[in-house]
């Protein structure tokens, strides 16, 4: 932000050249100031100005049931005092047990086992080393390709970011190129003129039948999609594309794994999207983030039954899935969940994510009428705006740095936002009432304009 800083944010800003931030530019360490959060309370964060700021991405597109949940930090000190920590290779213990249970329940389908890991890329590294692993199992090894997307963000271990397909991100990056094979994701942007959109979802469901042919479905073990690509700029499939590639995984004995990490926990009004949402019980689902709200990490990798019967089904000897974490199940991460889960039954979170959606969608379209704004895509409470400064000439890197001028006006005024390559990505806490997000679409606007004006200067 362009604002003055106090000595106490200074301070801190110079401590900070030693973090090494996530996605950072190592030629750059500590040549940003960035803005400190210091303390955060329903949609709203503060920074260690003093400036109050609306939580646009709601943290990481996790902060589900709000910042500074007395519920949430009541259960996790209580927890912390009675147990912090069991070993889960040993032992078992109440909070994660309960939780399992209760996830279980809500979960679509047989998805009956929970795997519980340290948030949502080591949910995706275990969702596919299980289906290695199965495969194995079933004797036949050589089924072990994976399909994935483009622009899909599934993590940031060796194996989940190998999966992703995010192009700039890849870069400098090894990945695990042999088994990994990317088709193009479904954003309605890339229909070509002329073709209708039922003509371009038979497209894209048969760019996945043909991947699945052209390296044999004997060698294919399965596919991972985000129900709404999210970080990949909020890309919503057309109707029914992700009912027919799941449809087409079955035909050829592709597991289907739904990758809700951003997507579960009331994102889109549901606990899980892809059943409720797109008619969709995947063979395997991964979740974090909404999981505790974020306010402890935690991810949790759901397997079908079937899956386990089909192990048992292929022989006698035991088969141990030698996989797991020191903190699997942790204690303090399972009380905070619970908790969270609490929160959205008490306050109704789900009906109010529906209440509030339609509002949200409305206001955003709203934006339309600026002459940068190329696309606007909101699904429940995730949103992606698509800026464009010239049309006939589309510039990545020049789009981008307008979306970061926004997002510094935006600031200035009171809203914090994510921008994710030339779209402003919004994912607030899901508490947020209509008159709040009045405010947020009217800072968004300001930003989007001032940020104009300076450009066309
Ligand atoms: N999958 C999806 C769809 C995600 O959006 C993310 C994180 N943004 C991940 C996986 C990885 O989760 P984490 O950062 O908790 O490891």
């Amino acid at each position: 932000m362009a604002t003055e800083h106090t000595e106490a944010t200074i301070k801190i800003q110079a401590k900070d050249r030693h973090f090494m931030h996530p996605w950072e530019d190592v030629t750059a360490i500590g040549s940003e100031a960035r803005t400190v959060i210091a303390k955060a309370e329903g949609i709203y964060i503060t920074d260690s100005d003093g400036n109050r700021l609306i939580d646009g991405p709601g943290g990481m597109w996790c902060v589900n049931v709000g910042h500074g949940r007395e519920e949430i930090v009541e259960a996790v000190a209580a927890q912390m005092r009675d147990l912090s920590y069991f070993s889960p290779w040993s032992a078992t213990a109440a909070p994660a047990a309960i939780l399992a249970e209760r996830l279980a329940a809500l979960a679509p389908g047989d998805l009956n086992n929970v795997f519980f890991t340290t948030g949502g890329s080591t949910a995706v590294d275990s969702a596919l080393r299980f289906v290695f692993f199965y495969n194995n199992c079933l004797g036949r090894p050589e089924k072990k390709h994976i399909i994935s997307r483009v622009g899909a963000y599934h993590g940031s271990t060796y194996l989940s970011a190998s999966c992703s397909g995010k192009m700039l991100e890849k870069a400098n990056m090894d990945m695990v190129e042999d088994r990994v094979h990317l088709i193009q994701n479904p954003n309605p942007a890339l229909r070509p003129a002329g073709m209708s959109t039922e003509g371009f979802c038979d497209q894209k469901v048969e760019d996945l039948e043909r991947k699945i042919l052209e390296l044999g479905a004997d060698k294919v073990a399965a596919f991972i999609a985000e129900p709404v690509l999210a970080s990949g700029g909020v890309i919503i499939p057309p109707e029914g594309y992700y009912q027919r590639c799941h449809e087409v995984c079955r035909k050829h004995d592709v597991l289907f794994i739904a990758d809700e990490v951003v997507t579960a926990f009331g994102r889109l009004g549901h606990y899980f999207a892809s059943k409720d949402v797109f008619g969709v019980e995947p063979d395997m689902l991964t979740t974090a983030k909404g999981l505790t709200s974020g306010y402890v990490p935690m991810g949790a990798l759901f397997i079908s039954d079937r899956l386990m019967v089909d192990i048992k089904a292929a022989g006698n000897e035991s088969k141990g899935f030698f996989s797991g974490f020191t903190y699997s199940g942790h204690p303090v991460a399972a009380a905070a969940a619970l908790a969270n889960l609490d929160i959205f039954e008490r306050d109704a979170l789900l009906d109010h994510v529906h209440n509030v959606a339609p509002h949200f969608e409305k206001r955003l379209q709203e934006l339309a009428d600026l002459p940068m704004v190329r696309d606007i895509r909101v699904k429940g409470l995730m949103a992606g705006v698509e800026c464009c400064l010239d049309p006939d000439k589309p510039d990545n890197e020049r789009d981008m740095n307008f979306l970061l001028e926004v997002d510094d006006i935006c600031q200035e005024n009171g809203l914090l936002l994510r921008p994710v390559y030339s779209s402003a990505v919004l994912s607030p806490p899901l508490t947020i009432t209509t008159k709040q997000i009045d405010t947020l679409v009217g800072i968004l606007r300001l930003g989007l304009e001032t940020a104009w004006k300076k450009y066309k200067a």
